[in-house]
């Protein structure tokens, strides 16, 4: 009998195959899904980019809104108006960032993230 933790590493060995990139690197830095830590920052990165990208465009979608079918009056405070848009581009960007990111963690491509190896420079021409 052992104390020791069973863990899903114990199948593999101590370096692994990153599905991503294709490098070999050591266990610890891998997830389940076999991503290293690296490509787990690129897909994170993307995603919040992407993210980024889908929240200031429904804000600015939303401003459209409020600007021709609200029609604020001078009346009411503007910087409550900002203060909306500014809120929904930051929930709408974490919302797409968590979905995109879980999308690519779903699909799980091989390789995505790897780099050819280069060709030798005379073959270049
Ligand atoms: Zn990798």
């Amino acid at each position: 009998m052992t104390d020791r933790k069973v863990s899903w590493r114990d199948r593999f060995g101590e370096e692994i195959t990153c599905l991503r990139c294709l490098e070999v690197k050591d266990s610890a830095e891998m997830d389940r899904l076999l991503w290293c830590k690296e490509c787990r920052l690129a897909a994170r990165g993307r995603a919040t980019k992407r993210g980024w990208m889908i929240g200031i465009a429904a804000s600015l979608t939303l401003a459209l809104w409020i600007w021709l079918v609200v029609e604020p009056n001078r009346a009411l405070v503007p910087g409550g108006w900002l203060a909306t848009i500014v809120a929904a581009a930051w929930i709408v960007a974490r919302v797409a960032r968590e979905v995109l990111f879980g999308v690519e963690r779903f699909q799980n491509r091989r390789a995505a993230e790897a780099v050819p190896p280069s060709l030798p420079p005379e073959a270049d021409a």
